[in-house]
């Protein structure tokens, strides 16, 4: 980049971003809209970080999210860009949407259309009729709320965050109760209450010590529905970029960045790959807020301040993953299905205190192509499976005991004891990626999955912000920032960060 940026940190400073996931595309976006000049650097040879996509003999599949919800997200992401959503990806509706199975033979099949809904929950719990249609009402204060007055909103304070709020407003939060509490006052059936708490996971907490606000998490999946962008979850990147492009980002892929520079105690530049330093005033970085910190800036005392607040981080699990082209059908399973084990709280507990596979192993099974048979060649599905596991001990340091071919095989019992036989001669393609392998791919910090969990006090104000404090001209975006996790999150987080930056000029 011309070297005229250096030291100009006004009002139209351009804008390097390290990073092509959701979280950098949409920043880019919105930083452009803002007039700002804007690189973005990437390590991979692609966009999507943890949205990518794998191809292999004629199977596709996306290697990371799958369930996409909230579309108003990111229909209002192509809108700020004055362009309909519609030109650039297609969704197609999933209904009905996650099933959940458990080992004792219960299963339950979640679905938008209310009274479908309604019947389904019932053969749980009979009479649940109003405790449903509380949950709803309940729910939807509270979705209401979060994204109206606190969701997208740079706050830096405690005080400022709840300070939108009425006393009233505050309370209808459930902040100091459990999820799995706050399911049960509407809820009796354990079944109901594990399904709609096992959200939680991706959270980076049980349903016993979550806040009682991520009923939302449950309600805005059946409220708003489950969508697959055309091409799978990957058709979403394409469409992001493609509006990154025509708005002028420029993009640097294949280009895994070395550093940070600094100087004078702000932001200097970016340290390419080769070691030569490209000066930049801002720069944004998509990169696991901890890496960033601990990895990635060229300053000791910065970095040693990083890592003693990562080491307080708590994450949310890793995973591994399996992409199985199978030919044949798959089975009684549909486009999504969790499986649950018997000992749920166990399996949480191990999840989050063990060092292995939680007991019972539950996992998660996605058919994309029983909504897109464009994903795989005719007659044959592909499959992805994502098995959850404790985070690595530290970054650098090994493997969890994570056995593949054990958990390989476990999933392939469980899985024909639910009516979903996969014989191994079925499997035609296999690509597996390892708790190590997400690390390293995309610099997740101890290869946690979703990034700093949403405790309490990991979110809001109490989340690693958008901006670092101590290093004028850097800025966080994605997953580990505000406003958090999952593909909807990160692209507002995009917003966020591109209104701080410009709040920031002067
Ligand atoms: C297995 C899995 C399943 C998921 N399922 C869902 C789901 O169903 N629904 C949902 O909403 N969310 C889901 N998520 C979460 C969702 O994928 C993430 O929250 C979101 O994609 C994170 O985006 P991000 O902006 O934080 O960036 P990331 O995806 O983390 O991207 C960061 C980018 O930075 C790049 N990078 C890293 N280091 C460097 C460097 N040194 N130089 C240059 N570039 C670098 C990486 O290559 C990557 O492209 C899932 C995540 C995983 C892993």
């Amino acid at each position: 980049m011309p070297t005229h940026f250096r030291g100009s940190r006004g009002a139209a400073a351009p804008v390097a971003i390290i990073g092509a996931g959701l979280g950098g595309l949409s920043a880019a976006i919105h930083l452009r809209l803002a007039g700002r000049d804007v690189r973005v650097y990437e390590a991979n040879a692609a966009p999507g970080g943890r949205a990518s996509r794998i191809t292999q003999e004629g199977y596709t599949f996306d290697t990371g999210p799958s369930l996409l919800n909230y579309p108003w997200v990111f229909e209002r992401l192509f809108a700020a860009a004055g362009r309909d959503m519609a030109d650039y990806v297609t969704l197609t509706p999933v209904d009905p949407s996650v099933a959940f199975r458990w080992p004792d033979g219960t299963a339950l099949q979640l679905s938008s259309d209310y009274p479908r809904l309604l019947e389904a929950f019932s053969r749980l719990e009979p009479g649940c009729g109003p405790g449903l249609a509380a949950f709803f009402q309940d729910a939807r204060a509270k979705y209401d709320l979060s994204f109206d007055k606190l969701v997208t909103r740079n706050a830096d304070s405690p005080w400022a965050w709840l300070g939108a709020l009425r006393l009233r407003e505050a309370a209808k939060l459930s902040l100091w109760r459990t999820l799995y509490g706050e399911l049960g006052r509407f809820f009796h059936s354990r079944h109901i209450r594990e399904a709609l708490g096992s959200y939680g996971m991706y959270l980076g907490g049980s349903p016993f010590d979550l806040p009682g606000i991520f009923s939302i998490l449950a309600y805005g999946e059946l409220a708003h529905g489950l969508w697959l962008p055309k091409g799978g979850v990957y058709g979403l990147v394409e469409g992001m970029t493609q509006l990154a492009r025509e708005l002028g980002v420029d993009f640097v892929f294949g280009e895994r960045v070395q550093g940070i520079a600094v100087k004078d105690g702000a932001v200097a530049g970016v340290r390419r790959a080769d070691g030569t330093l490209d000066p930049w005033p801002v720069v944004v970085s998509n990169v696991d807020t901890p890496t960033t910190d601990t990895v990635l800036v060229e300053d000791a005392a910065f970095r040693a301040a990083g890592a003693e607040r990562a080491e307080k981080l708590r994450m949310t699990p890793s995973v591994l993953t399996f992409y199985w082209g199978v030919e044949g059908g798959p089975g009684a399973l549909g486009h999504h299905t969790i499986f649950l084990p018997n000992d749920y709280r166990g399996a949480f507990e191990d999840l989050f205190h063990g060092d292995g596979p939680p007991r019972g192993l539950p996992f998660y099974a996605s058919v994309a192509s029983e909504t897109d048979p464009d994903l795989a060649p005719r007659g044959c599905h592909g499959m992805f499976v994502l098995v959850p596991l404790p985070v690595l001990p530290a970054m650098g340091n090994g493997e969890p005991a994570c056995p593949v071919e054990v958990i390989r095989e476990t999933v392939l019992e469980r899985l024909a004891a639910e009516g979903a036989p996969i014989e191994p001669s079925r499997i035609a393609t296999e690509t597996v990626w390892t708790p190590r392998d997400w690390r390293d791919r995309f610099g997740l910090y101890r290869g946690s999955a979703f990034g700093a969990a949403h405790t309490l006090f990991q979110m809001g104000p109490w989340r690693t912000p958008n901006h670092a404090r101590a290093l004028p001209g850097l800025y966080y975006v994605g997953a580990g920032t505000t406003p958090g996790t999952g593909m909807p999150m990160t692209v507002l987080s995009g917003m966020m960060t591109a209104e701080r930056v410009v709040s920031h000029a002067c």
